[in-house]
C-alpha cells in the first residue's frame, strides 16, 4: 500500500551555497533531470525547498531511474523514500508493516527533526523507534557499521522514510556555467578533461583536428564516438571537424621538422579561438598534463598559448597519467581512446621534437605564413556534427553556422 508515496529526494550541496543565484541553479537542474529521466516513469520533478523531489509512477524501472540521475551534475546524493503522515504512530505503522521484509542483524535509526513543532526531538525518535524496531525483530543497535539505516525526516506536512542513501556525482548542474571548446584529439586525456569541466557546470562543444585524406578516417570516428559517450552528461553537442593536412603542408614547406608540433599546435589554438568565438564559447579546454609528452614542457605550452588571448583551461594540468587513465575507465572512455589511430599531429614530425622552444623563436619560424588564410582555409573546409543521446546525428558545413 506505501507503494504509491515512493518519491525520489534529490539532494544537492554546493549548488545550496550560491545565494541569489539559486534559482537558477535549481531550474537547471530540474531541466538536466527531465531529460535525463525521460521515459524512465516519472509522473513529475519540482523543487522542494533546497532539494528535488522527484515523483515516481506506480510502474517505474528503479535502478534504470538510479543510474541515470548519476550522470546528472549538480546531485550530491538521493534517495527513495517512502512518505507518511508526520505522527509517531503512522511512522511506527509503517516500520512495522516493511521491517519483516527486511532481513539484518544490527541497524540503526537516523532521524532529522526538519519541522521544529514536531512533539519529539530527534534523540526521542531514534529511541523509541529503535526500541520498537528491536521488539519486533530482536535486532542490534549498530550505530557505527550497521547493516541497514532507517532514515526518518520529519517535515511540515509528511515524514519521509527510506533506507538506502546513494551517492550521486557532484559538481554543478550542466548549463550554469556557461559554454566551453574542447579540443578533443581522440586519445586518454581530453574527453577526461571535457568530463571535467562538464563537472564544472559547462556546456561543452567539441572541436577535432584530422589529416585525413592522407591518413585513414579513426581518429574522426573515434571523437565522434566520444562525444556521442559524453552526451550521457549533457544530453547533445556539437562537434566541429577541421580537416588540417593542408595547413600542414603548408607549415612543413617553412618549419623545421622540430618544430613542426609546436606551430601545428598554435595553428589548432588559432582556429579553436576563431571557433570558440563564434559560437559562443568562453574557454578553450585542453587534455595537457604537465611533462607528460615532449609536447607539453612549461616551454612548449607557453610558446603554443602565447597566439591566444582566451583563457585555455587544461583541468588535467597537474594530473598524473595513472589518475587519468583511472578516471578514463571509469567514464568508458579508455577502449575508444585506445583504439590505434593515426594522430594528425605525428605527420612529418621526428622522433625527437623540440622541448624547449621560445615564442621568439617559433614567432620568427611562422613569419613565412600567412597565418590569417590558414587560419580560413581550415575553417572553410570544416563542418560541425550534432549529436543527441540515442538520436543519431546530423552533420552540416561549418560556413552555415558560424
Ligand atoms: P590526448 O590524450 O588528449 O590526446 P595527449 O597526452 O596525447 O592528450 P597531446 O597529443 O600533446 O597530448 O595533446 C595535448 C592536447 O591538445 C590534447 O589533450 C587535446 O586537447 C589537444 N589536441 C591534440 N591533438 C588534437 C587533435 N587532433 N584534435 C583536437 N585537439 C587535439
Ligand atoms: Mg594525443
Amino acid at each position: 500500500m506505501y507503494e504509491e508515496n515512493y518519491s525520489v529526494m534529490v539532494r544537492v550541496h554546493e549548488i545550496a551555497l550560491k545565494g541569489k543565484n539559486r534559482p537558477m541553479f535549481f531550474n537547471q537542474l530540474v531541466k538536466n533531470l527531465r531529460k535525463a529521466l525521460s521515459g524512465t516513469g516519472v509522473v513529475a520533478i519540482n523543487r522542494r525547498h533546497m532539494s528535488v523531489e522527484v515523483i515516481l509512477a506506480p510502474e517505474n524501472s528503479w535502478p534504470e531511474i538510479a543510474d541515470r540521475i548519476r550522470t546528472v551534475f549538480g546531485v550530491v546524493k538521493f534517495y527513495r523514500c517512502h512518505k507518511v503522515a508526520p505522527t509517531m504512530d503512522a511512522i511506527k505503522d509503517f516500520l512495522r508493516s516493511e521491517i519483516p521484509r527486511l532481513n539484518f542483524r544490527d541497524f540503526r535509526v537516523v532521524s532529522k527533526r526538519g519541522d521544529k513543532s514536531f512533539p519529539f526531538t530527534s534523540p526521542q525518535l531514534n529511541h523509541e523507534l529503535g526500541a520498537m524496531v528491536q521488539r519486533m525483530c530482536e535486532a542490534e543497535v549498530n550505530l557505527s557499521n550497521p547493516e541497514v539505516s532507517i532514515f526518518v525526516e520529519i517535515q511540515p506536512r509528511e515524514a519521509l522514510v527510506y533506507f538506502e542513501e546513494m551517492p550521486g556525482p557532484g559538481g554543478l548542474p550542466v548549463g550554469v556555467s556557461g559554454s566551453v571548446l574542447a579540443l578533443l584529439s581522440g586519445g586518454i586525456d581530453s574527453p577526461v578533461a571535457a568530463l571535467r569541466m562538464l563537472k564544472r557546470g559547462c556546456r561543452v562543444t567539441f572541436v577535432h583536428f584530422h589529416s585525413f585524406p592522407l591518413v585513414d578516417g579513426t581518429s574522426k570516428e573515434k571523437a565522434l564516438e566520444l562525444v556521442e559517450l559524453l552526451n550521457k552528461f549533457q544530453f547533445q553537442a556539437g562537434l566541429v571537424m577541421i580537416p588540417f593536412g593542408d595547413v600542414q603542408r603548408d607549415i612543413i614547406l617553412s618549419a623545421p621538422p622540430a618544430y613542426r608540433v609546436v606551430v601545428y599546435r598554435r595553428f589548432m589554438f588559432r582556429i579553436a579561438q576563431y571557433l570558440a568565438l563564434a559560437v559562443g564559447s568562453h574557454a578553450l579546454v585542453t587534455g595537457e598534463s604537465v611533462g607528460q609528452v615532449g609536447s607539453q614542457t612549461l616551454e612548449n605550452i607557453a610558446s603554443v598559448r602565447s597566439v591566444v588571448g582566451m583563457p585555455i583551461l587544461s583541468p588535467l594540468i597537474g594530473t598524473d597519467k595513472q589518475e587519468i587513465v583511472d578516471e578514463a575507465r571509469s567514464l568508458g572512455s579508455y577502449d575508444i581512446s585506445i583504439i590505434p589511430d593515426q594522430d594528425c599531429c605525428t605527420l612529418f614530425v621526428p622522433k625527437h621534437p623540440v622541448t624547449r622552444s621560445t615564442t621568439e623563436e617559433v614567432d620568427r619560424i611562422e613569419s613565412a605564413l600567412d597565418i590569417d588564410a590558414l587560419v580560413e582555409k581550415a575553417i572553410s573546409g570544416g563542418d560541425m556534427t550534432y549529436t543527441g543521446l540515442g538520436k543519431g546525428y546530423s552533420r552540416v558545413s561549418l560556413m552555415e553556422v558560424i
